[in-house]
C-alpha cells in the first residue's frame, strides 16, 4: 500500500464534497433527475478508487436532493453542522465498530459521554439509559420493546424468554395524531396494530387528555401509553403531564414519541411545552433532525434501564463482554455490528454547548414564526396550525388540487423545498424549519416565491 492509495480518492472525495457544501447556497433546492445515470453492467475488472469518486459524484450530483440547504424545508429533515459532520468523517476513517466497549473503547465512551450529556440538556432523569440508534424509528421499537419487557414482567411474563404467544393482551393507547412508526413498532414487536386503542386527538394533533381517561378506566392489564412530543404536521406537543398522571395511575408504561419535538427540551423558551415529560418512562428522539447530526442518528432513553437491558442485551460466547462495568453499547440497541454513531454526537453537543442547542431550537422556531406571519398576511393564505415549535403548515383558498398545484410549482422553481400533507381533511403545504443555516433571507425569499406562485394560480377554479 502506497499512502496515496489514500490521498488520491479521499482528496477527491474531500475536494468535491466542499464544493458541494459551498455551493448549496446557490443550487436549486428540488430534487434533479429522478434516475440518475448510476447504471450500467456489473462492473468486470477494477477501477482505481479515484475514477470511482469522481465518476460517482457527476453522475449522482443531478440526483441529490439539497437536504442541506438552508432553503429546504420538507418533511423534518435537518443539516449537518460543520463539527458533526467532521466527525462522523473521522467516525467512517476510524471504522471502529461501536457494538462492544472491547471493539473500540473510544466509540463507547463518547456513546457514554454524550449519552449523559443528553440526558441532562434534555432534561431527563439523571439515572436514564440510552442507545444510539439510527433513526425514532428503532428508538420508538427499543423503547417499545423495553416497555413490553417490564409490563409483563409486572404480570409474571418473561416476553424475552416465551414470546408472546400466551401471553396476557398488552393495550397500546395512542393518539389518532401519532407517527406511523409507532405502530410499525408495534408490527415489529408481535404486538400488531390491532394491540392500538387510538386516543382521539385536539384539532392540533394532541392527544385529547379525557378521551384518554376514558378509554384507560375500560381497561385492565398491561398497557403502554404513547405519547407525542412535536406532531409532525403541527409540531403540537402533548399534554406530557396529565397524560403521565393518568398513565402511571392506571399502572401504564409512558412512551413519548419525540423526533424532533423532545429537543424542545433544550430551551428555556420551549421548555414548558414539554412540562411533565421528564416523568415518562421511555423517549425517543433524532439527532439527525433538530441537532443537525448527519444521517443517521437516532436515540432512545428509558427511565428504567434493567428493562431496557432485558430487552436488548445479548451474549456471545466469541464477544468480549465487559466485565468491569464499562458500557456495551449492543446491550441498548436493536444492532449487533454498529456504526460509531456517538462521535458526531459528540461533536455537535461539543461545538454548540448547551447555548448553542437552545439557540439553535429558539432560531428555528422564530424563523417558523417569521414564515407564519408572513404568509399569514397574505390574502387567501391561512396559517392552519398554532405554531409552537419549528412547523407551519398553510392553507390556500380553493381546492386541494389548486394547493397541489402550489407545491408542485414551488418546488420545481427551485428557490426552497416544501412538502405537503393532509390537514383535517385538506391539502396543505408543510413548512420545518429544521435547519441551522436558515436566515431571515432564506424565509422572505421563500416567501416571496411562496406568494409569487399562488398568486399566479388564480383562487377560483
Ligand atoms: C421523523 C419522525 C419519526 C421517524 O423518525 P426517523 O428518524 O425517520 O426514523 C417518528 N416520529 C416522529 C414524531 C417524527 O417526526
Amino acid at each position: 500500500m502506497r499512502e496515496t492509495d489514500w490521498q488520491t480518492p479521499l482528496g477527491e472525495a474531500y475536494r468535491l464534497a466542499l464544493a458541494h457544501l459551498t455551493g448549496l447556497p446557490d443550487r436549486p433546492v428540488g430534487s434533479g433527475k429522478a434516475r440518475p445515470a448510476l447504471g450500467g453492467p456489473t462492473p468486470e475488472t477494477p477501477t482505481p478508487a479515484e475514477e470511482v469518486v469522481r465518476d460517482l459524484v457527476a453522475a449522482a450530483t443531478p440526483g441529490l436532493v439539497a437536504t442541506g440547504s438552508g432553503r429546504f424545508f420538507g418533511f423534518v429533515i435537518g443539516g449537518a453542522t460543520p463539527a458533526a459532520l467532521a466527525a462522523d468523517w473521522l467516525a467512517t476513517a476510524w471504522d471502529q465498530n461501536a457494538g462492544l466497549h472491547a471493539t473500540s473503547p473510544a466509540a463507547a465512551t463518547v456513546e457514554e459521554v454524550a449519552g449523559r450529556w443528553l440526558v441532562d440538556l434534555l432534561g431527563l432523569p439523571p439515572h436514564a439509559s440510552f442507545g444510539f440508534v439510527t433513526g425514532a424509528q428503532l428508538a420508538n421499537l427499543t423503547a417499545l420493546a423495553a416497555a413490553r419487557h417490564e409490563v409483563l414482567r409486572r404480570v409474571g411474563w418473561d416476553v424475552e424468554t416465551h414470546g408472546l404467544v400466551g401471553a396476557p393482551p398488552i393495550r397500546v393507547f395512542a393518539g389518532a395524531g401519532r407517527h406511523d412508526t409507532i405502530d410499525r413498532a408495534l408490527r415489529f414487536l408481535g404486538l400488531g396494530t390491532g394491540s392500538i386503542v387510538a386516543v382521539e386527538a385536539d384539532g392540533q394533533g394532541r392527544m385529547r387528555v379525557d378521551a384518554l381517561r376514558t378509554a384507560l378506566a375500560t381497561h385492565s392489564g398491561p398497557a403502554i401509553v404513547c405519547a407525542q412530543a412535536g406532531n409532525v404536521n403541527s409540531g403540537s406537543v402533548d399534554p406530557l403531564g396529565p397524560i403521565v398522571d393518568l398513565a402511571h395511575a392506571a399502572g401504564a408504561w409512558v412512551h413519548v414519541d419525540g423526533a424532533f419535538g423532545l429537543w424542545g427540551m433544550a430551551s428555556p423558551a420551549t421548555r414548558p411545552l414539554l412540562a411533565g415529560v421528564e416523568r415518562a418512562d421511555s423517549w425517543a428522539t433524532d439527532a439527525h433532525k433538530w441537532l443537525n447530526v448527519p444521517y443517521d442518528s437516532g436515540l432512545v432513553f428509558c427511565a428504567h434501564p434493567a428493562a431496557h437491558r432485558a430487552a436488548m442485551s445479548v451474549r456471545a460466547a466469541y464477544l468480549i463482554h465487559s466485565a468491569s462495568g464499562d458500557r456495551d453499547p449492543l446491550d441498548h440497541n436493536p444492532e449487533f455490528s454498529r456504526r460509531a454513531r456517538g462521535f458526531a454526537v459528540y461533536a455537535a453537543l461539543r461545538a454548540l454547548g448547551r447555548s448553542g442547542v437552545a439557540d439553535l431550537v429558539d432560531r428555528c422556531c422564530a424563523l417558523a414564526r417569521r414564515f407564519a406571519d408572513r404568509l399569514s398576511a397574505a390574502d387567501g393564505v391561512t396559517v392552519l396550525n398554532e405554531v409552537v415549535l419549528n412547523q407551519v403548515l398553510v392553507g390556500f383558498d380553493g381546492p386541494d388540487d389548486r394547493t397541489h398545484a402550489i407545491l408542485d410549482a414551488v418546488r420545481k422553481e427551485g428557490t426552497c423545498f416544501v412538502s405537503g400533507t393532509t390537514w383535517r381533511g385538506r391539502a396543505a403545504m408543510r413548512i420545518s424549519v429544521s435547519n441551522w443555516l436558515t436566515d431571515e433571507d432564506d424565509v422572505d425569499a421563500s416567501v416571496r416565491v411562496i406568494l409569487k406562485i399562488a398568486g399566479e394560480r388564480g383562487r377560483a377554479s
